[in-house]
């Protein structure tokens, strides 16, 4: 009977190390507090997996961080910058790395695969020297087996670490990642040896670049780092864990062939062919770690059609050779139902977060060693049924208008550069128009006041009277400051966290459910709680009309309506597994074509659709690139294919790599574009200079919002000065990077009135 568990959630069920953490960095705490709550929180999971029956239980897992910056520190690959000076890595050389410090800012940060966890880049150059300088994998192993519990201790495979590492600065350009591999092996030896002696009997590394499009010669990395490894590993289980994704047959095959390894760990719910390579070709006498239980979502599983499969394939690789476990690291997923007070009991029938994953891994183990669990089978059972049955997850009317979409296109029927000289009739904006990307500050009077009002402490009216008055001191502020078209500043929406847009609409939509508890960890000590979309989505009545109207009749100016996008609640959202994900996308497009087109009728002539999260939702692999971008693009445009020519339709994207995407952008068909632009050394200008043209009104961010430094007049217009030599005058807006929630007034009034400025003394040279 055999079950494994990828890797489980750090942060612990209500955030427990996220508020340690914080608090020992404010100084509040000590070295010490933080580390009996990290130890009491490995000590319960662990002890939850083995009370759960699992039999491989992972160690080394736990991070404080991120397992990319522990592996960094294993190796003792410290960027000179941070001064360290040798032995093994504490606190104060590991959060400088993660966080920065007074003098050195942190390490670059970037997206785990295509999940929401960021890890921390490594940065690597010829000259790094090397050495075994963060003992933590053999530790968590030892503290594991003193609690009695036997686990496999996890490691990023070498590999994988290269291939996720940058180029240090200065040879960017030069230098061959892969050539550091025999300078990581002998550190992996001296660790994998030391596991050895400390009892280990089985050793995991994660390999999940090997679902990425790899060349030959980066596969050709795998199989040296392996036999290289060999000798070191003989007498050890070893496992190489995959995710995220199908490998293709080439990487499969050079898994397969990789020496000294005794088992596989494959994702058998985001890769839908792998079960086809294994029925072809399984080496014999191998194990194979089938990952049957989704770590990336919260459904609960479908044992039976589970067990089917899990069935078919223990036919091929064996008895006693089968192992169950997850797709992935749990760490994708929310942490314990149990904490769920206010979702009701038909929908938390559906679902399985971290804590009820565990236990599903070990029923389907013991059901395929012929020991089912009869009464949890048939609860999951009728679970399923329901879920697949109830009036809450269908809505006809919905199913069949987003039926009508597929396989049709939906665009405005006139052409961009005539629908932009309409608006300009009605608008009659100046060149270089002035804009915000929507959110101001958030004052602490202004969080009491929502605060006061989710606890049932200031009634409806005064609440809406506050937000109010907050709407009117942002439309005042922007009209001082002479901005030419106006936000109302959300203060309705945001509440600091990076999804809140999406939370405002899916609280007000039919088909949504939020948790109480339910965080994933994003990034650090950062958590986001995505929404959960079980069933068919619509608007039951307008959502944002009364704010941008009440907005709009306070000034003369242009108000921007503010919406979040269907790409973007679609990415940062918990899907529904029963359906196709552009199903559910454009169904979410049809919602919002309904507030687009209420918000037209009640007079607002600008409307921003933020598709922020666009980008991120590319496909691994290249080839599913094509078929994302038309659906995520079509549904775009179906939210505002319905207005007229003088409605001017904007929308914005955070982060910067757009040049592979470029093309879909400019598919959007939006009137005009805002796009983070300052902390990219004007990439997105380049692609312009390589002479893509783009008719639409377009703003790079001036200025870079993410930092407290108000930037002068001067500067700005020499951005500005910089976006006019490869863009058309007459199509450049003037605002910032994104949103202003995360800054003060103090930062914010100076440095909009530098941007006004800067445009205004361009405009007279013009
Ligand atoms: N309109 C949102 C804001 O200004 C956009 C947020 C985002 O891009 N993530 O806050
Ligand atoms: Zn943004």
């Amino acid at each position: 009977m055999a079950s494994h568990i990828v890797g489980y959630p750090r942060m612990g069920p209500k955030r427990e190390l996220k508020f340690a953490l914080e608090s020992f960095w404010d100084k509040k705490s000590s070295a010490e507090d933080l580390k009996k709550v990290a130890a009491d929180l490995r000590s319960s999971i662990w002890k939850q997996m083995s009370g759960a029956g699992i039999k491989y239980i992972p160690s080394n897992t736990f991070s404080y961080y991120d397992q990319v910056l522990d592996t960094t520190s294993m190796l003792g690959a410290v960027p000179p910058r941070y001064n360290w000076t040798g032995g093994e890595i504490g606190y104060d050389t590991y959060f400088s790395m993660a966080r920065g410090n007074a003098s050195v800012p942190a390490m670059e940060m970037t997206k785990w695969f295509d999940t929401n966890y960021h890890f921390i880049v490594p940065e690597l150059g010829p000259d790094v020297k090397f050495s075994y300088a963060s003992h933590k994998a053999v530790d968590e192993f030892k503290e594991a087996k003193a609690l009695g519990v036997d686990t496999v201790p996890v490691l990023i495979g070498p590999v994988s670490y290269l291939l996720l590492s940058k180029p240090a600065k200065g040879v960017e350009k030069t230098f061959s990642l892969l050539s550091l591999l025999p300078k990581i092996i002998p550190i992996y030896k001296e660790v994998i040896s030391e596991l050895k002696a400390a009892g280990a009997s089985w050793i995991q590394f994660d390999e999940p670049t090997l679902v990425l499009d790899l060349d030959s010669q980066q596969l050709q990395a795998f199989t040296a780092a392996y036999a290289d490894l060999e000798s070191t590993l003989s007498g050890l289980n070893v496992l190489i864990e995959t995710y995220f994704a199908d490998l293709t047959s080439e990487a499969y095959k050079t898994l397969i062939g990789l020496k000294g390894v005794t088992a596989y760990g494959l994702d058998l719910v985001r890769g839908t062919q792998t079960t086809d390579l294994v029925k072809k070709d399984f080496p014999k006498g191998k194990y194979l770690f089938a990952g049957v239980v989704d770590g990336r979502n919260i459904w609960a599983n479908d044992l039976a059609s589970s067990l089917s499969t899990l069935q078919a394939l223990e036919a091929v690789v064996g008895k006693d050779k089968l192992v169950v476990s997850t797709s992935c690291s749990l760490l994708h997923t929310a942490v314990d139902l149990v904490n769920e007070t206010k979702l009701d009991d038909e929908i938390k029938s559906w679902l399985a977060f971290a804590a009820q994953k565990v236990v599903e891994v070990n029923a389907l183990a013991k059901a395929l060693a012929g020991q089912k669990d009869e009464a949890f089978f048939s609860s999951n059972a009728a679970a399923q049924a329901s879920r697949k049955s109830s009036p809450r997850v269908t809505n006809a009317a919905v199913q069949k208008a987003a039926d009508a979409l597929k396989g049709s296109d939906h665009r405005r029927a006139t052409n961009v550069s005539a629908r932009l000289d309409a608006q300009q009739k009605k608008l009659n904006l100046p060149i270089l128009p002035t804009t915000t990307i929507g959110s101001f500050p958030q004052t602490v009077e202004l969080r009491r006041v929502r605060r006061e009002f989710k606890a049932n402490k200031i009634s409806e009216d005064d609440y809406v009277k506050a937000i109010k008055e907050e709407i009117k001191k942002v439309v005042n502020l922007q009209e001082e400051l002479d901005i030419d078209v106006l936000v109302h500043g959300e203060p309705e929406a945001s509440i600091l966290q990076r999804n809140d847009m999406v939370e405002y609409f899916g609280e007000q939509l039919s088909g949504f459910a939020f948790t109480v508890n339910g965080w994933v960890q994003s990034y650090g000590s950062r958590c986001v709680k995505p929404p959960i979309i079980y069933g068919d989505v619509s608007r039951p009545k307008a959502m944002t009309v009364f704010w941008s109207s009440t907005a709009q009749s306070m000034t003369k100016r242009p108000m921007k309506g503010m919406l979040t996008g269907p790409v973007t609640i679609l990415n940062w959202s918990f899907v529904r597994n029963d359906q196709p994900r552009f199903e559910t996308c454009y169904q979410i497009a049809l919602a919002i074509k309904d507030e687009v087109e209420d918000l037209e009728k009640a007079g607002i002539n600008v409307i921003q659709i933020d598709e922020a999260a666009l980008r991120e939702g590319l496909p691994l692999r290249k080839s599913e690139h094509a078929f994302y971008l038309k659906w995520a693009v079509h549904s775009f445009r179906i939210t505002n294919c319905g207005v007229k020519d003088t409605t001017q339709i904007h929308t914005h994207m955070c982060y910067s790599n757009f040049n592979d995407i470029i093309h879909s952008i400019i598919d959007m068909d939006a009137d005009v574009i805002t796009i983070e632009n300052s902390r990219s050394d004007e990439k997105l200008l380049s692609v312009f200079r390589e002479g893509v043209k783009y008719g639409a009104g377009i703003g790079p961010g001036v200025y870079d919002i993410h930092s407290p430094r108000i930037p002068s007049t001067e500067e700005i217009a020499d951005r500005i000065n910089k976006m006019l030599a490869v863009l058309e005058t007459n199509i450049l807006w003037v605002n910032p990077d994104c949103g202003l929630k995360t800054r003060k007034y103090e930062e914010v009034k100076p440095a909009l009135n530098n941007m006004v400025a800067a445009a205004k003394q361009l405009r007279t040279k013009l």
